[in-house]
C-alpha cells in the first residue's frame, strides 16, 4: 500500500481530514468577515462560559467537552448531542471544532508511525508527533490503517513547540530554529488525533504519552501544563503515564514542582553528559543552569511512591561514551540521593550535525559499567530508524 521512497520510509498517504483553514484568526479586532474560532483546546469551563453566553444552559458546555474529548469528533455536525438550531448558531458565530490533523503519515517496518500534524493557526507549521505500539506483533508492523489491534500498548511521543530554541548541539531540532510556541489545543491535539487513528479506548488500553518531540517544553510552560490539563481532566489520561523531558530549564522545573501530584507528570531530565565540561559543550544551556542547579530544582519535587527521575542520556561516540564517562555519570547519579534511573540513547545521526554514532559494543559496555554498580539503567531502542526516528528529524528530512 505505501510507497517506498529512496528504499529509507514509507508514506503511507498525505491525509485530509475535511476542515482546513485557511486563516484561523483569535482576535476578532476588525475582522470584516466572521472570525474564526477553534473550539478544540477550551476546557469544560471554558465551553460553559461559552455556552452561557450564547444563553445556552452551562450543561451544554459539558456535553461539547464529551464530545471534542471523549467522542473525539472532528466536525460539529457530529456533535449530535447538541440540537441542531445550537449548531448552527455556533458555526455562524465562526466557531468550529478544527482539531489539528495529520498532514503526512510515515509508517516504519517495526510498527512505530511518525506524522507531521498541522496545528491550528493556520500558518501550514507542522510538527512531529510519534506513535510507537509495544508486544502482540507490534514489532511485525502492519500495513493496514486500522492496524487491526497488534499492541497491547504504545506510547505516543508529542512535541510542544515548531522548533527549538535550546541550541543543543547534537539534536535536529535545534537546527531548525525556534519558530513558535503551540497552543494547549496544538499539543494535547496531537493525542486526541493519534488516538483517535487507532481505536485507542481510554481507560482500558495502556497509553504512555512522552514529551520528547521537538521544543523545550518548560519554555512554553503554560501551554504545555494546559495541555496536560486537558489530557487529564478531559481526555481521561493519568499524569502517571506521561512524562515531560528537559533540558534543565530551572525555573520550569520549579513551576512543576508546584503542580499538584494528580495533575503532574513524571520528570525526565536530558542530562548527556557526566559532568559540567562536557555538558556545556553539548548543551551550551549549561552555562545558565549548571548540573547542580538542575538537580537542586529536581529535588524540589514531591515524588509519589515508586517514582523516579529519569535520566536521559545520549551517548555521543568518543565524546561521552567512554568508560571514565561511566564511572563518572555512576557517582553524579550516586550524588544527586535522588529515586532515579538513567535512559540511554545512542545518538542518532542526521545531516550537518559533526557528531558520531558511538562504536559497536561501546553502548552495551557503558549500561554494563552502570548496571555493575547498581544504577537501574534502561537501553532506550531505536525506534523507526528506518523512517528518520530522532527528534526533529523527520521534519527536517522532509521539508529539506
Ligand atoms: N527539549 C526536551 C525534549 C525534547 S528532546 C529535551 O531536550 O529534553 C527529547 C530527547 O531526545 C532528549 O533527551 C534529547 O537529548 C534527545 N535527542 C535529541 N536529539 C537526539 C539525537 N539526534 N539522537 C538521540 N537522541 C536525541
Ligand atoms: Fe531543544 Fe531538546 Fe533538541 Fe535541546 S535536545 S535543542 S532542548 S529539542
Amino acid at each position: 500500500m505505501g510507497k517506498q521512497i529512496g528504499g529509507e520510509y514509507t508514506i503511507l498517504r498525505p491525509a485530509v481530514t475535511g476542515n482546513s483553514f485557511k486563516l484561523v484568526s483569535l482576535d476578532a479586532a476588525g475582522g470584516a468577515d466572521v472570525t474564526r474560532r477553534a473550539l478544540f483546546g477550551l476546557d469544560q469551563h471554558a465551553l460553559t462560559e461559552q455556552m452561557v453566553g450564547l444563553g445556552e444552559p452551562g450543561w451544554r458546555g459539558r456535553q461539547l467537552a464529551q464530545a471534542l474529548y471523549r467522542q473525539r469528533v472532528t466536525e460539529l455536525a457530529q456533535v449530535t448531542t447538541l440540537p441542531l438550531g445550537l449548531r448552527s448558531k455556533l458555526e455562524g458565530e465562526g466557531w468550529a471544532v478544527d482539531r489539528p490533523r495529520i498532514a503526512q503519515v510515515f509508517q516504519s517496518v517495526d510498527g512505530t508511525e511518525r506524522y507531521l500534524v498541522e496545528g491550528q493557526a493556520g500558518d501550514g507549521r507542522t510538527v512531529e508527533t510519534v506513535w510507537m505500539p509495544e508486544g502482540d506483533g507490534g514489532d511485525a508492523g502492519s500495513e493496514d490503517e486500522d492496524d487491526a489491534r497488534n499492541w497491547d500498548r504504545a506510547t505516543i511521543c508529542v512535541s510542544s513547540q515548531v522548533g527549538c530554541a535550546v541550541n543543543c548541539q547534537f539534536c535536529l531540532t535545534a537546527k531548525l530554529g525556534f519558530e513558535r510556541n503551540l497552543t494547549p489545543g496544538e499539543i494535547a491535539g496531537q493525542v486526541v488525533t493519534v488516538l483517535d487513528r487507532h481505536g485507542v479506548e481510554v481507560g482500558r488500553d495502556r497509553v504512555n504519552l512522552v514529551f520528547m518531540g521537538m521544543g523545550e517544553p518548560f519554555l512554553n510552560y503554560d501551554n504545555w501544563m494546559g495541555a496536560v490539563r486537558l489530557l487529564v481532566d478531559e481526555v481521561g489520561l493519568s499524569p502517571r503515564r506521561m512524562t515531560v523531558s528537559t533540558s534543565g530549564i530551572v525555573p520550569g522545573i520549579e513551576r512543576l514542582a508546584q503542580e499538584p501530584p494528580e495533575l503532574r507528570p513524571k520528570l525526565a531530565i536530558s542530562l548527556n553528559a557526566p559532568n559540567d565540561e562536557i555538558r556545556a559543550e553539548v548543551m551550551p544551556i549549561n552555562r545558565k543552569w549548571p548540573i547542580d542547579a538542575v538537580v537542586d530544582a529536581v529535588r524540589g519535587i514531591r515524588l509519589r511512591t515508586r517514582e523516579r527521575v529519569t535520566f536521559e542520556y545520549v551517548l555521543l561516540g568518543g565524546v561521552t561514551d567512554g568508560a571514565a564517562h561511566a564511572r563518572e555519570l555512576t557517582r553524579l547519579v550516586r550524588r544527586t540521593g535522588l529515586p532515579a534511573k538513567v535512559n540511554l540513547i545512542a545518538w542518532n545521526p542526521g545531516p550537518g550535525i559533526a557528531y558520531e554514532t558511538p562504536e559497536t559494543g561501546a553502548v552495551e559496555r557503558f549500561r554494563q559499567a552502570l548496571a555493575a554498580e547498581g544504577v537501574p539503567v534502561y537501553l532506550r531502542r531505536p525506534r523507526g530508524r528506518d523512517i528518520y526516528a530522532a527528534c526533529g528529524q523527520l521534519k527536517r528530512t522532509v521539508e529539506g
